[in-house]
């Protein structure tokens, strides 16, 4: 499983959803949580954090954003090299099946479908953990 200590960025257009996996994250005992309000918002975070001391180890995204889609920013983060085996998970909802298939070849971690509780996205991270790690 992700270290307590894995700097989480967390993206998406609602309040209410960043607040949501923000928290949730928290009381999983994730302290360090960059959030971002869209995907070129998360891109910046991504390259000012990647350039200090604790660069971002995971990205939590939303696919269905205005502007750059969740599946746009998958798609710049990966075709960035130093970000070819960063964990990225997509948060989806049940109606975006048809993006999975892309996601999938476009090099996603995993998925998240909203709406979701806290053993979810603990079974979803450790999924992803270990897709990372073995
Ligand atoms: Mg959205």
């Amino acid at each position: 499983m992700f270290p307590k200590e894995t700097h989480i960025l967390v993206v998406d257009d609602s309040l209410n959803i960043r607040r949501l996996v923000v928290d949730s994250l928290n009381r999983m005992g994730f302290t360090k949580i960059t959030a971002a309000e869209d995907a070129v918002e998360a891109f910046n975070k991504l390259n000012s954090a990647a350039e200090s001391d604790k660069p971002v180890q995971l990205v939590l995204s939303d696919l269905n954003m205005p502007g750059p889609s969740g599946l746009d920013f998958l798609k710049q983060v990966r075709s960035n090299d130093s970000y070819q085996t960063l964990p990225f998970i997509l948060v989806t909802t049940e109606s975006e099946k048809g993006a999975v298939i892309e996601a999938a070849m476009a090099g996603v971690s995993g998925y998240i479908v909203k709406p979701f509780n806290i053993e979810t996205l603990t079974k979803r991270l450790k999924e992803a953990w270990a897709k990372h790690n073995s």
